[in-house]
């Protein structure tokens, strides 16, 4: 387990002529494993040096060297370029004392070298201000992941995060010779893929990272209990029989072979050979945009000069998704000083290029697999970076349907929520994005299949409306359209509230919310510069808006105080399953098409939409519930692949909670009446493909696999499928502050603002009252407009 935090120390150092020099340390000090650091008490260093004419915030490097008991000291050394450009070395002790702990822990004795001479020493102290940031930057994991998909700088002698111990390496490998066979374009796997696997988990998240080995453990337990060898010593057949045993073993088996399939597989079919066997692209040529101008108004943490900042504004907005974006557009726009803090960071077009797999990796929440707590896992995806999800999102668009509209003035929601009121916001949301039904040429051709067999069953069905005028069917809107066609809110609406004088400032996470009774004066944001050292950002504002989305807007409100009855309940997640078809003929190139193209309704039960899904090879396997032989029979012919999936609409029986790391833990349960539309929408979805052509299904539900024929297809909905036997996905979170018209009906009342405090509202996905059973940007934006105009008329803009 990696072990890492944060430090910084100031005080005089004098030179040789006897004057004294302020000088500031901020430090990261991080090692691989604490097992590693216990024994032989090593850490890497990393941070920023200033200090009179020799550094000013000069980026350093070194180590830390712990002997508390033996050697009594704590030894600190960090190596730097000053500013006449020469070579320093900072060498700094410690001497704990344990008649003295406080004192003697946080007092550094500090030599200065230039070129190995001494210029400066005296004694820096521990910086009390930053105390809160110290102690929130323990961390037995990573917690925050924010580097692309390269290997953290290696300090020569010091061992690097390295996520698996030997023996849980061998049985990595073993598990990946399971997974894989070679084919004929398949190549087979070899320490290559194996690497590449480890270092996608070495980017997960240290929780996902110990869940992922206690899988692996688990794995060869039941290898040495059953067969009483390792696992990585059994062969073939019957590492795989363990596999489809482990899978069988109710909710924790489903969840840890999701689990334990993902990085080798991605890491497999990402591999360059299999691609140029298959022809696709390696999309390594980004769009070049010449750097627009109203990017002057983005602040990087990175780039912030002080260690504490602090602004004023009318209105702070955590968060740039669907919520965020159009509330900060309309209030710019309104002449408001508008500030938007996002703890992601914003992606130029250039940076929309590469293998989608990283790329995942880098846009997706936790590497895209935090799943819900409940009786079946459901993987909930989410986007953190400029525009939120809907960077990442399929660009489908449906306006709220009416009977929901009517269902929320039941409730006692104001007339604006009419459907006849409603419509202007949902216009105002739709022309932002431009939303028309989706080019013919890109429907691709799992859209001639679908229309085929929902014409024979009877099925409503057409091109899926979308916000992506000027869409070439790239094919990777769930990575970040390379193109910029998809008018998500990093396209739309956050540029033009930063064109409006909108100040956007991103890496910052908001971790507080000042309150000072009702009322809320400000949020503070930490982040850290590149090398590691904090960066605070205070944002002082008349209205604060939280719009961090459904998972974790009701966590930031409840680790501030915010206690009210249905704060983070009511989640629906609308849960969605998908399945694999294997055509006779090739589809052409099914990664070259729009992946979400087209939907059908009217079949099954009101509550279920079916709306495909697609991506290449690298995002298609890992979420393949096969693998072997039967996995390369389906790799080796990639181009007959057509994928299609539909979701069901729930009723907000999940919650969330603030869990450790102050993550979301999402509890959610999936009732009988859902198990039983997802088979019965899992045997008419079958039936409408194998109708359309397909002549193999991979259905991926458990104890059902594969199937060729349509009377197989019928037979899922009579079989007696539990929940777990699924494998759930949930792309539309909504509901954790509910709108109410009552405090004991919801977070928020009608103007968003959270009940019992004056200037504090929620806007996002969490306030949207009850599911809507159809995908929600639009609906989301559109109350954000709606909410921005309540605001601006309050603040006079
Ligand atoms: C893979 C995928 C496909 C989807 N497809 C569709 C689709 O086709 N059509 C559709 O209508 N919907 C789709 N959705 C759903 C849609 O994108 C979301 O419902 C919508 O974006 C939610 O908006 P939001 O503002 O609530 O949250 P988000 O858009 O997720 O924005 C929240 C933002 O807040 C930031 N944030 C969180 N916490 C903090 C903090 N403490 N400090 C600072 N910033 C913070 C996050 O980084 C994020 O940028 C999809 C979602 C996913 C994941
Ligand atoms: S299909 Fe491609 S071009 Fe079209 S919106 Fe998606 S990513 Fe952009």
């Amino acid at each position: 387990m990696p072990i890492s935090f944060l430090e910084t120390m100031e005080g005089p150092l004098v030179d040789r002529d006897g004057r004294a020099h302020h000088a500031v340390l901020d430090l990261r000090c991080e090692s691989g494993r604490i097992a590693s650091f216990t024994l032989d008490g090593l850490a890497r260093i990393t941070g920023t040096f200033s200090a009179g004419p020799w550094a000013d915030a000069a980026a350093c490097e070194g180590t830390l060297e712990v002997r508390p008991v033996r050697g009594r000291r704590l030894g600190y050394t960090a190596e730097f370029r000053g500013t006449d450009n020469a070579r320093y070395r900072l060498v700094g002790v410690k001497h704990p004392n344990p008649l003295r702990p406080l004192a003697s822990m946080t007092t550094l004795h500090t030599r200065l070298l230039r070129e190995g001479e001494c210029v400066a020493e005296g004694i820096l102290r521990f910086e009390w201000n930053t105390l809160g940031a110290f102690l929130a930057s323990w961390r037995p994991w990573h917690g925050m992941q924010t580097q692309p998909m390269t290997a953290p700088p290696r300090h020569p002698d010091l061992p690097g995060p390295e996520p698996l111990d030997p023996l849980e390496r061998r049985t990595m490998h073993a598990l990946g010779e399971a997974l894989i066979a070679p084919g004929v374009k398949v190549p087979p796997l070899d320490d290559e893929t194996v690497e590449q696997a480890i270092a996608i988990l070495a980017f997960l998240p240290g929780h996902l990272q110990l869940v992922f080995r206690a899988a692996l453990r688990a794995l060869d337990a039941g290898a040495r209990l059953r067969h009483r060898q390792a696992f990585a010593a059994l062969p073939l057949d019957r590492r795989r029989n363990l596999l489809r045993d482990a899978e069988g073993l109710g909710t924790a088996g489903a969840a840890a072979t999701l689990l334990l399939g993902m990085p080798i597989k991605s890491a497999h079919f990402a591999r360059r050979e299999y691609l140029d066997a298959l022809g696709v692209p390696d999309y390594r040529n980004p769009v070049r945009e010449k750097e627009p101008r109203w990017l002057q108004n983005h602040t990087p943490a990175e780039a912030l000069g002080e260690r504490e900042t602090v602004v004023d504004a009318d209105v702070v907005i955590i968060g740039t998704g669907a919520g965020g974006g159009p509330v900060a557009a309309s209030l710019a726009e309104a002449g408001l000083g508008v500030v938007l803090l996002e703890e992601g960071h914003y992606h130029r077009r250039e940076d929309f290029a590469g293998d989608p797999a990283e790329r995942l990796l880098r846009f997706w929440r936790d590497g895209g697999v935090n799943s819900t707590i409940g009786n079946a896992p459901v993987v909930l995806p989410l986007g953190r970076m400029v525009g939120g999800s809907t960077a990442i999102n399929s660009g489908t668009c449906f306006r709220t349907p009416d009977d929901v509209l009517q269902r929320w003035r039941d409730e006692g929601l104001p007339e604006d929520f009419a459907p006849e009121n409603f419509a202007r916001w949902l216009d105002l949301a739709e022309a932002e994005l431009g939303v028309e039904p989706g080019d013919p040429a890109w429907l691709g051709r799992i859209a001639e299949a679908v229309a085929k067999g929902a014409d024979a069953l009877g099925g409503i069905h057409g091109p899926l409306r979308r916000n992506a005028p000027g869409c070439d069917g790239q094919g990777l809107c769930v990575v970040g359209c390379p193109t910029g066609a998809k008018r998500s809110s990093d396209v739309s609406w956050v540029p033009r509230a930063l064109k409006a004088g909108a100040a956007l400032f991103t890496g910052l996470p908001v971790t507080r919310l000042l309150m000072r009774g009702r009322r809320c004066h400000g949020v503070l944001a930490t982040g850290q510069d590149r090398h590691g050292a904090p960066r605070t950002l205070e944002v002082r504002a008349k209205i604060v808006v939280v719009a961090c989305g459904t998972l974790h807007s009701p966590v930031l409100l409840a680790r501030n105080g915010i206690r009210l009855p249905w704060l983070g309940r009511n989640l629906s997640v609308h849960p969605a399953v998908g399945v694999h078809a294997l055509f006779p003929e090739s589809q052409g190139q099914p990664w070259r098409a729009i992946p979400q193209s087209y939907g059908v309704e009217g079949l099954v039960d009101p509550r279920v939409r079916f709306e495909g899904f697609a991506g290449p090879p690298q995002l298609t396997a890992p979420s393949m519930t096969l693998f072997g032989e039967e996995l390369t029979r389906w790799m080796d012919r990639f181009d007959h692949i057509g994928q299609y999936g539909f979701m069901v609409c729930d009723d907000g029986n999940g919650r969330v909670v603030p869990g450790p790391d102050g993550r979301p833990l999402v509890h959610y349960h999936v009732d009988r009446e859902a198990t039983a539309l997802f088979r019965r929408g899992s045997a008419v979805l079958s039936e409408m493909l194998f109708t359309g052509g397909a002549s193999e299904i991979s259905t991926g539900i458990d104890g059902v696999g594969v199937i060729r024929s349509i009377d197989e297809a019928r037979a899922i909905a009579a079989r007696p499928l539990r929940a777990h036997h699924f494998r759930l996905m949930g792309f539309h979170p909504l509901g954790t502050c509910r709108m109410g018209s009552r405090p004991d009906r919801g977070v928020v009342d009608p103007d968003h603002r959270v009940w019992g405090t004056t200037n504090l509202h929620v806007i996002d996905g969490s306030t949207i009252p009850t599911g809507l059973g159809v995908n929600p940007q639009i609906t989301i934006m559109a109350a954000a407009l709606r909410a921005a105009e309540g605001i601006r008329d309050r603040l006079g803009g």
